[in-house]
């Protein structure tokens, strides 16, 4: 079983430029805390085919896939239907779901219409993961070849409430040997990205076992050495090397 996990983010306004696809990040950060790793994020428009061949492509290169986006009461939110399709699955409702919505209705002073009800439509045979803050639940379908697929609501604060609450214990469970990616960071000041490669590079700087990255901001440079929680001697060392090598540009507010 490997530690890999896709993501598709849902819907025309991602891409349209209205809305920031906040999702990526915050599933990456998720991830990346218990040990698993975020290997795409695509984001597609409200397009049953395009939702369809997403999803089959990205099951078909990974076992963790998340989809989120599309399971309100409107026109636009036909993720489910596009699932319902590609895994040749009935769309049922969940009792549960339907008695809560009732319930939240109630207390609000209004009735569910069937609009409404239509949140509680879900793929047959699926979990059904509650939204503690929201109507639509979270779904985990359990494909036959020990893949699985993640079915979220798309407002952030909903995604983020059913993955913290339902998805990472599952995680931390079902990949409870994972161990977070090992991180240290060097910041520096006042040096550009090309100067500090020349420098890297009079040195032979080029740890094994270690992954670098730079990230420029308004004049400092980030730069992160990652490893697989086996390298703590590499990584350690390499960031000592570097703290030595730019000595003379490390960020004091750092
Ligand atoms: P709802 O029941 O609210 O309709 P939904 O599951 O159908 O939820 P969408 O209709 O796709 O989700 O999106 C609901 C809201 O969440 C919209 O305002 C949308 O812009 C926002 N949203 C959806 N996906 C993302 C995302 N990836 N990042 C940030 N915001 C998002
Ligand atoms: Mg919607």
């Amino acid at each position: 079983m490997n530690n890999q996990a896709e993501l598709i983010s849902i819907g025309n306004e991602l891409l349209s430029g209205r809305t920031l696809n906040t999702h990526g990040q915050d599933l990456g950060g998720a991830l990346t805390a218990i040990g698993l790793q975020l290997m795409r994020d695509t984001t597609i428009p409200d397009e049953i085919p395009i939702i369809g061949s997403a999803v089959q492509e990205a099951l078909a290169r990974t076992n963790l896939v998340f989809v989120s986006g599309g399971l309100g009461p409107t026109v636009d939110d036909i993720t489910r239907d596009a699932l319902a399709l590609l895994l040749g699955q009935a769309i049922v409702f969940d009792q549960p779901t339907v008695d809560h919505l009732e319930g939240w209705f109630a207390k609000r002073g209004r009735t569910l219409n069937p609009a409404g009800k239509r949140q509680a439509l879900v793929l047959e045979g699926a979990t059904v993961l509650p939204n503690s803050i929201g109507a639509a639940p979270g779904q985990r379908f359990d494909l036959p070849d020990g893949k699985t697929l993640f079915v979220l609501p798309g407002p952030p604060n909903e995604f983020n409430a059913i993955l913290n609450e339902e998805i990472v214990p599952w995680l931390k469970e079902r990949y409870a040997g994972a161990r977070p990616t090992l991180v240290r960071i060097v910041r520096t000041k006042g040096i550009g990205e090309s100067d500090i490669v020349t420098i890297l590079e009079a040195e032979n700087f080029n740890p094994k076992d270690v992954a670098l990255g730079f990230y420029p901001a308004m004049g400092k440079v980030e730069i992160r050495l990652t490893a697989e929680p086996d390298h703590e001697v590499s990584v350690s060392a390499a960031e000592q090397t570097l703290l030595h090598l730019l000595a003379a540009f490390l960020d004091p507010e750092s």
